[in-house]
């Protein structure tokens, strides 16, 4: 059955509980994929979309972070123990930032062993893997948003010097400790918004 869903990717918008129709049009205009995916609209609020191949399930993920007109768009990687409410509503994938990170540690090991101390490292931007900017190295990582997030990390270089790394992140979902839920806050309603660089 995994087969045939290999190449899926799951879609839910923060905030909002879009037509089926509706994410087909963004789809269309947005995504520029050579052949329409089929999109399904599963009753717990999300949304399985099928890519064609792997390039393209890649591509879509690892672009972003993703707006549905103004909404903030969570998209992963479908597997075949996926749970909506373990995986969609508490780990996300988040751009993370690292500001001034040393050069040293912009390896593929480095990265990803600096990435796991926050989550589930699973690519880095084009700009970071080719050493194409200097200023900051920047991750996508699975994060469980339920706990509290990490905004500094000790970080030892591969010559054993040990360095204290800020963190910053390009958007974060909106999250409500009374409910345990991800897309409202009780304690404050107006926190459904769209990416923005947070400066440290
Ligand atoms: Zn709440």
């Amino acid at each position: 059955m995994g087969e045939c869903w290999q190449n899926a990717v799951v879609v839910y918008v923060v905030g909002q509980n879009p037509t089926l129709s509706a994410i087909n049009q963004y789809v269309a205009a947005n995504w520029s994929l050579l052949e329409e995916p089929k999109i399904y609209k599963h009753e717990e609020g999300f949304f399985l979309v099928k890519l064609n191949n792997r390039e393209e399930r890649d591509k879509i993920l690892y672009s972003g972070p993703h707006l549905f007109y103004g909404k903030p768009m969570i998209i992963k990687n479908w597997s075949a123990n996926f749970n909506f409410h373990e995986e969609i509503l508490k780990v996300i994938p988040i751009w993370v930032k690292f500001p001034n990170l040393p050069l040293k540690c912009w390896g593929e090991d480095s990265l990803s062993r600096i990435g796991s101390v926050l989550g589930v490292p699973l690519y880095a931007d084009e700009c970071t893997s080719k050493c194409l900017r200097v200023s900051f190295a920047r991750v996508l990582i699975e994060i469980d948003v339920t706990q509290d997030l990490v905004k500094e990390i000790e970080v030892e270089d591969p010559y054993g010097v040990v360095f204290k790394q800020k963190v910053s992140f390009d958007w974060l979902p909106p999250f409500c400790k009374k409910c345990q839920k991800v897309g409202h806050n009780c304690g404050n309603q107006s926190q459904v918004k769209g990416p923005e660089k947070v400066v440290q």
